[in-house]
This record gives structure tokens, C-alpha cells and sequence, in this order.
């Protein structure tokens, strides 16, 4: 006997979750703002108004475009004793926010951040996992329920937590779509994408570990420890990056915002560290 959940939100990451949740078992109600796209989901009740799903389940999973929306859906409907998840991408202020929305409500809440796309999730060992924060109590009640579509990390009781990992994970992310995109803007006319593309992921994962010296930097805070490419050879290099991307008439904007910081970092006398102390440049007093 499996037990019943609520899920508002049936878009592409929404739909995945609800087709995990079914083929596991649980009686699921759905809502979804645009009602074909409830109704169209075999096995599943599709409830006619957010409030009325929210009052199927004791446990309510939402997982909407925005934080706004998600305002928006639940504004109606009666919190009171419910257990709220809300896999919504968020900021952690937001996450925040929400936690105290909802106890304000009479409802504990559990924030959540999906590290997978659609296709990954209810897939055994594809790797995707969500990040959790807030109640525990609801985190433990429902381990095995919210374990279905992915695995599951529980990242503490500040309901923001699991937004930032996230949102930093997704930010890393960023910097690597914006490289990757350069470079192929750089090979396109000479390079197959295909066989370069297996060449891209070859040497991003050889360099991923990067971060693992930023963190013992960061832990030691000796910048300079087992530094193997100093900034002034960096720097030094970004010129031949640079008069590259403008030979292959290609925008240098990507790069620049980056190698800018490295300048700075190297003018204020760092020429022995890697990339870390652009770290400290970053903040914002
Ligand atoms: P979609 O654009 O596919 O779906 C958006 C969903 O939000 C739809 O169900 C839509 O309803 C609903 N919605 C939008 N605005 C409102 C509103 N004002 N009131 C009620 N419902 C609203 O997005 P995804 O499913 O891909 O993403 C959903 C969340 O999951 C996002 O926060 C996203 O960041 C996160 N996520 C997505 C990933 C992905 O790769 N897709 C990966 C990890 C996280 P309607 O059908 O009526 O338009």
C-alpha cells in the first residue's frame, strides 16, 4: 500500500515526477493550470481546482515555473496540517519566505531543488537527485515517497539551503554552457561538432577536479598551495585566447568578464595563485 500524494504543476519536470509517482504505485491527485494537461496523465485523479488537490493529500508536492506562481496556485487553498514540497527553482531567500508562508498556514515545509532534467528523473542510476531543506520531520515522514523520482539529499533545517546548493550547482553550470559556446563558435567552420564534442567532454571532465584545489585554497587559505598554472601564465594566455576568438571573427564576450577579474586579481600583486582569489573579488561589500 503506497502512500497518496498531491502534485501541483504538470510541466516537462512536473510531468516526469507524476509519471514516477505513478508507475511506483501511489494514488496521485494532479492539478495543472492548463486542465488538458491533467486530464491527459492516465492513473492519475485530476483534481478541478488547486485547492481541491491540495485537500486530497496530506502531502503536497508543487512544482511550478517560479516562485511567484507558486504564490499564485496555493493562494486558495486550506494549508492547515499539510506537509508542503515545493520543487520549484527558487532563490534561498525565497525558500525562506515560503517556509514562512506556509507555517503561517498551519503547514510544516520542505523546500527542494531538482539536480536532473525531466528525462533522468524515475531512472534508477541516472544519477539525478534532489536537494532538500527545511522540516525534517517532513523530510523523514515521507523518505521512501520523495525517494521515488530521484534520490534524495537532505541538506539541513535553514529552508534556503537546498536553493543555494542548487542555484550554485546551476551556476557552475552556467559558466561551463558559456565556454562550451564559445567554443564551438571558434571551430564551426573547420571541426565537425560531433567529434569535437566528444574532445569538449573529455578535456571538461579532465579539469573538472579544478574545483577540489579551490576548495583546499578556500580551507587553507594559501592560494598559492599546489598551484601547477600561475596566474601571470594565465593571464599571459588569455591574450592568445583572445587574438584567437578575433582571427576566427568570433565575439570575445563570454571570456571577458572572467579574464578581466583574473587582470585585476594579477595587478594587485597575486601572479603565484591559480583562478581562487578571483573568489575575493567577487564580493560584493
Ligand atoms: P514548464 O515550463 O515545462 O512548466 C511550467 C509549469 O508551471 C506548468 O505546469 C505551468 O502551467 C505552470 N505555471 C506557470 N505559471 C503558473 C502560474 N502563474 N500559476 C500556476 N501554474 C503556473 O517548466 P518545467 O516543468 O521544466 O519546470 C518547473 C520547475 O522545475 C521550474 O522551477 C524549473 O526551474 C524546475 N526544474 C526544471 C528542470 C528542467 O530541466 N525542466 C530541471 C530542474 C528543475 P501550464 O501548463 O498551465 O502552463
Amino acid at each position: 500500500e503506497k502512500s497518496p500524494l498531491s502534485l501541483l504543476g504538470l510541466g516537462a519536470m512536473g510531468g516526469a515526477l507524476a509519471r514516477a509517482w505513478l508507475a511506483a504505485g501511489h494514488p496521485l491527485t494532479v492539478w495543472n493550470r492548463t486542465p488538458e494537461r491533467a486530464e491527459a496523465l492516465e492513473g492519475a485523479r485530476a483534481a478541478a481546482t488547486a485547492a481541491e488537490a491540495v485537500a486530497a493529500s496530506d502531502l503536497v508536492v508543487v512544482c511550478l515555473l517560479d516562485h511567484a506562481s507558486v504564490g499564485e496556485a496555493l493562494a486558495d487553498a486550506d494549508l492547515s496540517g499539510k506537509d508542503l514540497v515545493d520543487l520549484t527553482t527558487g532563490t534561498p531567500e525565497e525558500a525562506r519566505s515560503r517556509a514562512r508562508w506556509a507555517e503561517e498556514r498551519g503547514a510544516r515545509f520542505l523546500d527542494g531543488g531538482v539536480m536532473a532534467v525531466p528525462p533522468m528523473v524515475g531512472v534508477p542510476g541516472s544519477g539525478a537527485y534532489v536537494f532538500y531543506s527545511g522540516s525534517r520531520a517532513v523530510f523523514e515522514a515521507h523518505a521512501g515517497t520523495l525517494a521515488v523520482p530521484a534520490a534524495t539529499v537532505y541538506t539541513g533545517e535553514d529552508p534556503g539551503l537546498a536553493a543555494l546548493h542548487d542555484v550554485a550547482l546551476l551556476s557552475a553550470m552556467t559558466g561551463m554552457f558559456a565556454g562550451v559556446a564559445h567554443a564551438f563558435a571558434l571551430v564551426r567552420e573547420e571541426i565537425p561538432p560531433k567529434g569535437f564534442a566528444d574532445l569538449v567532454v573529455g578535456w571538461l571532465k579532465a579539469m573538472a577536479p579544478y574545483a577540489y584545489g579551490v576548495a583546499d585554497h578556500l580551507d587553507s587559505g594559501d592560494y598559492t598551495k599546489n598551484v601547477t598554472s600561475n596566474l601571470a601564465m594565465m593571464v599571459r594566455g588569455n591574450a592568445t585566447l583572445l587574438r584567437t576568438a578575433e582571427e576566427q571573427k568570433v565575439s570575445p564576450e563570454l571570456l571577458t568578464p572572467f579574464m578581466t577579474l583574473m587582470e585585476r586579481r594579477l595587478a594587485d600583486g597575486h601572479a603565484g595563485e591559480g583562478t581562487t582569489g578571483v573568489i575575493d573579488l567577487l564580493r560584493v561589500p
